[in-house]
């Protein structure tokens, strides 16, 4: 049974931890940064020695592929390899990392298939330099334009678009993930969580990624005097506020087990100790995999009093964002395989982002997680066992070899569902 190179993925791992490297451990691999182009460039350099045909898309995406022995879609895997500031070694990086140990093995032992398979590279998935994240995936998708992102500027006033180009990055719009063109697109990823190590798994099969709701509470009082102001007579908004909350914190906490909610920022006006609270604005986030769930922590906000403690309360959505589900059929596939490779494994379902969430939209997708050791990420502490890093590895060439056995009746039912 095929399988992946331990010492080939180790070293793999070290190599690319040295781009952006931090003194104290970790990265700081910023998106078209020296440190990022140089990692691009080390990737290119070892695709191209595999025999891949590697290309450039719009957006700076880069897409390497080892051809197949048949006129059919291809099947892309990958991650990212921009980092947040002291970020860890493995958050995308590994995602690359195993899809290229993955091509590598299939060059090495001489293992053909019968679809293209291509290596994939996100650009600017963190957002950490240009925002929003999963910026590239979002503009393939639909969710941003690209024009508005190309324009988007870092601290120092340089554009993405400008970043591209300086950085050599600019491909063709042809070249992008089109839907007709792929047949299926898988990503590992660290799990950010702690949820394998504390049960002591070695895979998380990736059910989809939680949706999640926004909200801004603001309580509308009077400012007065703190001393003179008899308690009666006082429209004191953080009183009003802060009722509002532990009323948000019994109703939700109701609401299911799975749901995990925060009320993150809090701004007092004026913020001095001597003035009753005139306004104070809070922030809930709410998520949870199942769409009624959220509506259900819509319905109880939006059910707040208008009136409160002698204030009134306003609700406004800031933003959400619709939980996606991966393709069943590949999340079974992935399913299938940790369990005949005897990995021990469960369900998951992702808090973090990710940009096979958006790819999903477009083609069949699915995410294969290892565990972070301490459920760190994010930090030079970020950590997964090369043997766990193996196991995934193993999984995602299993799913691939499997993927390619099948018709494209997969693909398929994608095409028809969007027509
Ligand atoms: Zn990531």
């Amino acid at each position: 049974m095929p399988a992946v190179n331990k010492d080939r993925l180790q070293e793999k791992i070290h190599c690319f931890a040295q781009f952006g490297a931090e003194e104290h451990g970790g990265i700081t691999r910023l998106s078209l940064s020296p440190a990022a182009l140089a990692a691009r460039t080390e990737l290119t350099k070892r695709c191209h020695a595999l025999g891949l045909f590697v290309e450039t898309d719009d957006i700076g995406n880069i897409y390497a592929t080892k051809t197949g022995t048949e006129t059919l879609p291809r099947i892309a895997m990958g991650s990212h390899i921009d980092s947040v500031i002291n970020g860890g070694n493995y958050d995308g990086t590994l995602g690359v990392l195993t899809a290229l140990e993955v091509v590598e093995t299939l060059v090495r032992e001489n293992i053909s298939t019968r679809h293209p398979v291509t290596v994939m590279v996100w650009t600017n998935e963190e957002g950490a330099r240009f925002a929003p994240a999963m910026m590239a995936s979002g503009v393939l998708t639909g969710k941003f334009s690209k024009d508005a992102m190309l324009a988007v500027q870092d601290e120092d006033g340089v554009s993405f678009g400008q970043a591209l180009l300086a950085g050599d990055c600019l491909g063709k719009t042809d070249n992008r993930l089109n839907p007709q063109d792929y047949l299926a697109y898988l990503e590992l990823h660290v799990e950010q969580g702690p949820v394998l190590a504390n049960e002591n798994l070695t895979i998380g099969v990736v059910r989809g990624v939680v949706g999640m709701c926004n909200y801004t509470v603001t309580a509308h009082g009077q400012a007065n005097h703190a001393g003179t102001t008899p308690m009666q007579e006082r429209k004191d908004a953080l009183y009003a506020a802060s009722q509002c909350v532990c009323t948000l914190y019994e109703r939700l906490g109701r609401i299911d087990p799975d749901l995990v909610f925060t009320f993150g920022h809090i701004a007092c006006r004026p913020n001095i100790h001597t003035i009753i609270p005139d306004e104070v604005r809070f922030s809930l986030d709410a998520r949870h995999q199942e769409p009624a769930i959220l509506q259900e922590v819509v319905k109880i906000v939006r059910a707040l009093p208008a009136q409160t403690a002698n204030c009134a309360i306003s609700v406004e959505e800031a933003w959400s964002r619709k939980s996606t589900l991966f393709d069943p059929k590949l999340v079974a596939l992935v399913k299938k395989n940790a369990d005949a490779l005897g990995f021990p494994n469960r369900h998951l379902y992702s808090g973090a982002g990710h940009d096979a969430q958006y790819v999903q939209d477009i083609l069949p997708s699915a995410m294969i997680f290892v565990p972070s050791e301490g459920g760190l990420s994010h930090c030079a502490k970020e950590n997964t066992s090369i043997d766990d890093c193996i196991c995934g590895a193993d999984v995602l060439l299993h799913t691939l070899l499997d993927l390619d056995a099948e018709d494209t009746s997969i693909r398929d039912r994608y095409l028809s569902v969007g027509e």
